[in-house]
């Protein structure tokens, strides 16, 4: 499909790669609208971007269900869909009080809401958007999930890469299950990028981050679009995963 026909939603879109994904697809000649979960970050991204933009908390179905039909009355039927919006809620599953060396475990709010966010997400997206693909019966839909590398097990991120994990998963499921349909689904891994996500981070990790990969540099959300542009155009392409990590190997 060729990025001039799309009429793309992307979730996350306020901030970070969903942002420059939207961007991308207007620049492009597409059309697209996004979600994401804070109202104010919303108003300010549609306004600045000139594309409209709804608050929608990805893990809700509620909410998720009048994001897919607000946006379809603003572009039309959805004929992509990026699963972007992410969040990481780090920490070790199991470490020792330095005193009494009583064991201090991941609580379960922290597992929880990296999954609900993460994968529960992606499902209830990808459900709207597959529901609305069929009963438009579009001659072909594209269906792109943000994974990542630390999907093969990253120490300190045991909710993320379940996730993640979790999701590349689905993106084999929903391929085989939707090809007849006419629904190809791919995933992007990304490596460190440069994004609100990684500026968190402290300047001496991020260094020290950058430091371990064979490109000696973070990746730019540019970077990972060319990326999605791939899986949106080549229509032979489902069911895999594109990574882009800078040779990065967790
Ligand atoms: P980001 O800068 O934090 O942007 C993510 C956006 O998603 C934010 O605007 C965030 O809102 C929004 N969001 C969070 N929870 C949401 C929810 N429940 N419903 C709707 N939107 C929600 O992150 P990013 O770095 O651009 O990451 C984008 C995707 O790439 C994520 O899936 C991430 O896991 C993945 N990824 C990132 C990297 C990296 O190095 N940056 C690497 C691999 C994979 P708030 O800011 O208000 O929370």
């Amino acid at each position: 499909m060729n990025v001039k026909a799309v009429r793309a939603l992307v979730t996350g879109g306020a901030r970070g790669m969903g942002r420059h994904f939207v961007e991308a697809v207007r620049d492009a000649g597409g059309l697209v609208a996004f979600c994401d979960v804070d109202p104010t970050a919303v108003t300010e991204a549609s306004a600045t971007l000139g594309v409209p933009g709804f608050a929608c908390d990805v893990s809700r179905e509620a909410s998720v269900q009048s994001f897919y039909d607000a946006a379809s009355a603003a572009i039309g039927v959805p004929n992509v869909l990026v699963n972007n919006a992410g969040i990481t809620r780090d920490g070790l599953f199991m470490k020792t009080h330095p005193e009494t060396g009583e064991p201090i475990m991941m609580d379960l709010a922290r597992w929880q809401q990296v999954l609900d966010v993460n994968l529960t997400g992606p499902f209830l997206c990808a459900r709207a958007f597959a529901a609305g693909s069929l009963r438009a019966k579009q001659p072909e839909s594209v269906m792109v999930n943000i994974s990542s590398i630390s999907r093969s097990g990253n120490a300190g991120q045991l909710n993320y890469s379940a996730a993640k994990a979790g999701l590349v998963a689905d993106t084999v499921v929903w391929a085989k299950e939707l090809a007849r349909y006419n629904v190809r689904v791919g995933a992007v891994a990304p490596g460190f990028i440069r994004t609100p996500m990684t500026e968190g981070m402290k300047p001496e990790a991020l260094a020290k981050v950058a430091a371990g990969i064979p490109l000696k540099r973070l990746g730019e959300p540019d970077e990972i679009w060319l990326a999605v542009r791939f899986i949106i155009e080549c229509g032979y392409f489902t069911g895999r995963v594109v990574e882009v990590d800078g040779g990065l190997v967790i």
